[in-house]
């Protein structure tokens, strides 16, 4: 089921943008609100996420990206690779 978006949404706090509706600040949507959107839970798995449909939600394609230059490439497999390592 579509999400009714309009519920996340806001006129902008910034006078420039002139009432134009953007999204909510997620700490300020309740817990239950924000989980019923169905995203996951943590960085890791939003990563995966983003890959995954990067990768027209084939996993071998996400392992085998070669796209060094994108953002979330180092941790495209959803874990850190720099947690609890130092550079040599
Ligand atoms: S790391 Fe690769 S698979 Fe993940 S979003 Fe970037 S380009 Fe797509």
């Amino acid at each position: 089921m579509t999400p009714n978006r309009t519920l996340y949404l806001e006129p902008s706090p910034v006078r420039a943008d002139g009432g134009f509706q953007v999204g909510k600040l997620p700490a300020s949507i309740e817990l239950q609100d924000l989980s019923g959107l169905g995203h996951p839970t943590s960085p890791g798995r939003a990563i995966r996420a983003k890959c995954m449909d990067c990768s027209g939600g084939n996993d071998a394609e996400v392992r085998k990206c070669v796209a060094v230059g994108c953002a979330l490439w180092a941790f495209r497999m959803g874990s850190n690779p720099f947690h609890g390592r130092t550079a040599q």
